[in-house]
């Protein structure tokens, strides 16, 4: 956790570091990179900790950069954010996983949840909904198939966001919070917010089989999630430890490096026939 000076007042060696980033990836290389493809998704899957199968994947973006090589989202997502790129970044992911999963479909795989994550642009920009309306019908993707990440930070506005969460719903998708402990929690709007699932930041699953305090965190939030009827998800599982604590804890989904990293579409295929059948 930041002390909150460091972040209104950032030391010279975090303002110099912010000052190289924004120096060599302006927005002006991303609308480039955007028009000349350069965007790629990798997709991580998801297990059943009861079945062992995969239950899914997530989207996640990199950058095939033609000099720099495969650059991480946290590089350049912000300044997406910041710019408003992140509207059509973002609808171009939106397409393509949607895309990609129903071609998998096809291809005869099982059919699997497609997890997308949002920015706060994207749900609160005007129109999103006839948008994901819009690509399901594009892709002839089933709904029931695709799931957007959130976080708690977009709830802070809530009454702008449940309104167009709710709308979502009703078009089929699900709808996950992710990171979550990590943002502005408010049990309140959990109660209200139209989720399916929770999914555990992973800083609180790194040291959940060695800390007393993360273990009672990471035991505590996938019980509430049961009370309130929802699916509980735990990110970053690593170690053999980590996938022991949530099985003896009855977590649903587990998602992490000791299972795969994120992978390209032609590297994910291979691993596919694990899909648990529905
Ligand atoms: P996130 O949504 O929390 O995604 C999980 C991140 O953890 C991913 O990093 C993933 O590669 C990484 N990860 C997965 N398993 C493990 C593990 O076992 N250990 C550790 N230490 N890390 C693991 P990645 O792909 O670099 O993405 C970083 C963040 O960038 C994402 O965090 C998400 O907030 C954002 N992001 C990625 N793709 C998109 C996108 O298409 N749209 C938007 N808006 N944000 C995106
Ligand atoms: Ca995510
Ligand atoms: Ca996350
Ligand atoms: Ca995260």
């Amino acid at each position: 956790v930041k002390d909150q000076s460091e972040v209104n007042n950032p030391s010279p060696q975090v303002k110099k570091d912010a000052l190289i980033k924004k120096e060599w990836i302006t927005a002006f290389e991303l609308q480039y990179a955007l028009d000349k493809k350069q965007f790629t998704l990798f997709y991580q899957p998801k297990l059943s900790l009861t079945t062992g199968k995969i239950v899914g994947v997530e989207a996640l973006i990199r950058w095939k950069h033609p000099k720099r090589g495969l650059i991480s989202p946290g590089e350049f997502i912000p300044i997406t954010e910041e710019s408003g790129l992140i509207i059509p970044i973002g609808e171009w992911t939106l397409r393509e996983a949607c895309r990609q999963n129903k071609a998998w479909q096809e291809e005869g795989h099982p059919p699997m949840l497609m997890s997308v994550n949002l920015s706060v642009r994207q749900l609160h920009q005007p129109g999103f909904v006839p948008i994901v309306q819009q690509i399901l019908n594009e892709t002839e993707l089933d709904p029931s198939y695709l799931e957007l990440e959130i976080t708690e930070s977009m709830l802070m506005d809530h009454e702008k966001s449940i309104p167009v969460l709710r709308d979502l719903k009703n078009l089929g998708v699900q709808i996950s919070l992710d990171d979550f402990g990590t943002g502005y929690s408010s049990l309140h709007y959990l109660k209200n917010i139209p989720i399916d699932r929770l999914k555990i930041d992973q800083s609180f699953v790194r040291n959940c089989s060695i800390d007393t305090n993360d273990a009672t965190i990471v035991k505590t939030i996938i019980a509430m999630a049961h009370q309130l009827n929802l699916e509980v998800i735990a990110e970053g599982v690593e170690i053999k430890e980590h996938l022991l604590f949530l099985q003896r804890h009855v977590c649903d989904e587990a998602q992490g490096y000791l299972f795969s990293k994120p992978l390209p579409p032609e590297e994910l295929i291979c691993i596919l026939k694990d899909v648990e059948q529905v």
